[in-house]
């Protein structure tokens, strides 16, 4: 809890996903003061496909995380079974580990806390407008689902509040942009033996005319069915279920009985680009900003990644004095132009049911092809920040200032 004495942090981190949970494991590691915000009460249900692909895990392990995942028993992947008009390809994919959000981002929470992290649940956080322009802090307003309003500050803010999140309204230098082509996400819990066909450790996707459908079996053995759907579809069906019966028949796949009996969850448009992602003090990180579309494993590791390099930044930052902002647009333009050229590709694919029916045919004639995909998605890198921008001297030799007059 807050202490109410002193409610200054050096970094404030709004959102208790993937990205923000890193970021303050990282920090507070490394001794600073941190507060991480999360609006909804944990452990929360989350729109998503549960799996982490190898750079996700790899990020992880950097910071020893894994252990902690798989000690609430995360199911390790080892093959994609994709479905369409009847007919299955199988590629084997190993590498990966499939976790519920519920339990995934609750034992991230847990090793923040035990870092030393300051979590609080239930509370939306604002980041208010700037005060002065060399305010030497951001002031962020938190709201519980209680009904108190308080007024904390910050040295920074780290905005990691996801694709809806809504800690920045009041900053209109941040708006985003929805792709008018958007799918939107679902998502729901079916019961174990829901789909006795699908063993664990596969990652089964099905695609039909109106969208694209995933399956895992979770760590508890209930099924986790994620899908990114059109919004057209969604209104012309009765209900979520119904759609999601649609895909599946369409694909060949299995249908469960429980799929128009249990509760969908949903988030609208899946693809939306933020330009700006670094203000004075303030850095957007995940799905904050921007995101292509789901089912290529991708938006975990991505969030996680910048996770660490948020963080490294601002440690960075710290001994050697520059402009954070600058450097943090940068990697993440970085980031975002070497990875999302596949998503994009693949996410552009899927919508197309027939193309995906020949893929699936050649695919099956030459398995070398689907594996060469596969290995593109999860190419290895190291480290998201260059050196470049790392170093004082080229940033501020790029950005035109001298890096000592430049400190934030
Ligand atoms: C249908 C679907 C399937 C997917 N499948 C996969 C998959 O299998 N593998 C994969 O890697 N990725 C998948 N993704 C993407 C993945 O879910 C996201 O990329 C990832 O969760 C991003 O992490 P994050 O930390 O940026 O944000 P999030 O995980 O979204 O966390 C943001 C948090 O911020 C909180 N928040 C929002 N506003 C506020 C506020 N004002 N104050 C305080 N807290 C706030 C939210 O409640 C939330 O808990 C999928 C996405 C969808 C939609």
């Amino acid at each position: 809890m807050i202490d109410s004495q002193s409610e200054h942090y050096e970094v404030v981190i709004i959102g208790a996903g993937p990205a923000g949970s890193v970021a303050a494991i990282s920090l507070a590691r490394a001794g600073k003061r941190v507060l991480l915000v999360e609006k909804k009460a944990f452990p929360r249900f989350k729109v998503c496909g549960c799996c982490l692909n190898p750079n996700a895990l790899r990020t992880l392990e950097s910071l020893d995380l894994v252990k902690h995942l798989r000690r609430k028993d995360a199911v390790d992947v080892d093959q994609f079974r994709l479905r369409s008009h009847g007919r299955q390809l199988i590629v084997p994919l190993p590498g990966g580990m499939i976790l519920s959000r519920q339990t995934m981002d609750q034992t991230l929470v847990d090793v923040a806390v035990e870092a030393g992290v300051d979590f609080l649940d239930r509370h939306d956080a604002t980041v208010l407008p700037e005060q002065t322009p060399e305010a030497d802090m951001v002031f962020v307003e938190l709201n519980a689902q209680a009904g108190n309003t308080r007024v904390i500050s910050a040295g920074h803010v780290l905005v990691a509040d996801g694709l809806s999140g809504s800690s920045l309204k009041r900053r209109p230098e941040f708006q985003s942009d929805v792709a008018k082509s958007s799918y939107y996400g679902v998502s729901a819990h079916l019961p174990e033996n829901s789909h006795p066909l699908l063993e664990p450790g596969t990652i089964e996707m099905a695609v039909g005319r109106s969208g694209y459908v995933g399956c895992v079996v979770l760590e508890d053995g209930s099924i986790n069915y994620s899908s990114a759907v059109s919004p057209e579809a969604l209104r012309s069906h009765d209900s979520t279920g119904d759609l999601i019966a649609t895909i599946l028949q369409e694909a060949g796949a299995h249908l469960p009985n429980e799929l128009t009996a249990v509760e969908w969850q949903g988030v609208p448009h899946l693809t939306r680009t933020r330009t700006n992602f670094a203000a004075r003090r303030i850095l957007l990180l995940g799905d904050a900003t921007g995101y292509v579309e789901p089912f290529t494993g991708e938006g975990m590791a991505w969030a996680a990644e910048m996770g660490v390099a948020a963080a490294e930044l601002l440690l960075t930052a710290e001994a050697r004095s520059f402009d954070v902002a600058s450097a943090w647009r940068e990697t993440v333009l970085n980031l975002r132009s070497r990875r999302q050229v596949w998503c994009r590709r693949l996410s552009a694919f899927l919508r197309h049911s027939n193309l995906v029916h020949f893929g699936l045919i050649f695919g099956r004639l030459i398995p070398s092809i689907p594996t060469w995909i596969v290995s593109q998605l999860y190419e290895s890198h190291q480290s998201v920040i260059s050196d470049e921008f790392t170093d004082p001297v080229a940033l501020s030799e790029k950005s035109g200032h001298h890096a000592s007059s430049a400190s934030h």
